[in-house]
């Protein structure tokens, strides 16, 4: 492990003039991702910066009706265990409980699982010259090595990686919002921007800035996140990263036409996948195997495999297919 010096902060203002201060430092939270790239050579930081005195830890109900706010610091397992969102948005809880092990979701935080870098073991064993991510105009080892578990949508030649976390996937279905501090002040992005497609600056996973620190996330009011399901297809029961995974939401009306969708897919991309093309497919449609077949068919059109992950465009159209019905079957 490269040498690095640490110290801790109770202030996020005190934070984030550290971190502009020095440009190679990082914040360290739960450090569940960024230790072990740490030994492994891959994350070099100069300076480690602890944020886990600062009070960005609670799950809050905003008022006036306008959602619920999660600290940056929440505990993964605080979170999916917290009654608002197991209440109100299902989907998060189920996504953050099948994501890790359950030692590791007691350290985990909200703000790091954003952060999560890709499993591509390319990226992860600087033992292989090539990969753009790591290591920018060195290549990407994986476009013709093993890649099993790599992307289907939104890739580049430059790097076909896909975004880990489940909580995310669930976050990007909610219409989440992600709150930020920088030396000037506050600024939130919509958590379907907050990562970024690969193009040729693989290096650069999210849009934030190197001087921003991650505060909130804030999720939208959103009633009919009641009815709603993650649904993870991963080679073992536990504690594997998905193949393919959905995030589904869906309000009907009393007939079961569906009068408004929200679906975001995991294991597919360089981030979490928004389906715009299912959702669209969706309204005014009725909930049944039949429109659900049609909008995945559309949603993966313009999907495009490898040699050893060609079938994951098939998996994510039934994956897409069976989060649907079974959150269309609740009552
Ligand atoms: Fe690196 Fe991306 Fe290629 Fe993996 S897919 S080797 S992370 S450039």
């Amino acid at each position: 492990m490269n040498p690095f010096t640490y110290s801790r902060t109770n202030d996020a203002q005190q934070a984030v003039a550290e971190i502009s201060a020095k440009p190679h430092g990082k914040f360290l939270g739960g450090g569940t991702n960024l230790i072990d790239l740490m030994k492994m050579g891959v994350e070099t930081p100069t300076q480690l910066i602890d944020i886990n005195k600062l009070p960005l830890a609670e799950v809050e109900d905003l008022s006036g009706g306008k959602g619920v706010r999660i600290g940056a610091l929440a505990r993964n397992s605080d979170v999916a265990e917290h009654k608002l969102i197991k209440q109100r948005y299902p989907v998060l809880s189920q996504a953050l409980l099948s994501g890790a092990s359950p030692q590791l979701r007691n350290m985990a935080t909200v703000g790091g699982n954003l952060l999560q870098r890709t499993r591509c073991y390319y990226f992860y064993d600087p033992a292989f010259p090539a990969c753009n991510k790591r290591n920018p105009g060195s290549g990407c080892g994986a476009l013709n090595g093993y890649n099993r578990i790599h992307a289907i949508l939104g890739q580049s030649d430059d790097c076909i990686a896909t975004h880990p976390s489940d909580m995310c996937v669930a976050l990007a279905a909610l219409d989440a919002i992600v709150r930020l501090r920088g030396p000037n002040g506050e600024r939130e992005i919509p958590m379907t921007d907050f990562h970024r497609l690969p193009g040729d600056t693989p290096e650069r996973d999210t849009n934030l800035k190197p001087d921003e620190l991650i505060i909130a996330v804030d999720l939208p009011a959103m009633p009919f996140a009641t009815r709603s399901h993650y649904l993870k297809v991963r080679d073992r029961a536990s504690y594997a990263f998905a193949l393919v995974s959905v995030a589904a939401v869906l309000d009907l009306d009393s007939n079961k036409k569906i009068k408004a969708a929200r679906v975001a897919l995991g294991g597919v991309a360089h981030k979490p996948w928004r389906a715009n093309a299912v959702e669209k497919k969706l309204i005014g449609q009725e909930a049944n195997e039949k429109t659900f077949r049609a909008a995945a068919e559309t949603e993966l059109a313009p999907a495009k495999g490898y040699k050893y992950n060609s079938f994951k465009i098939e998996l994510a159209k039934r994956a897409i297919i069976r989060a649907l019905s079974t959150v269309a079957e609740m009552n």
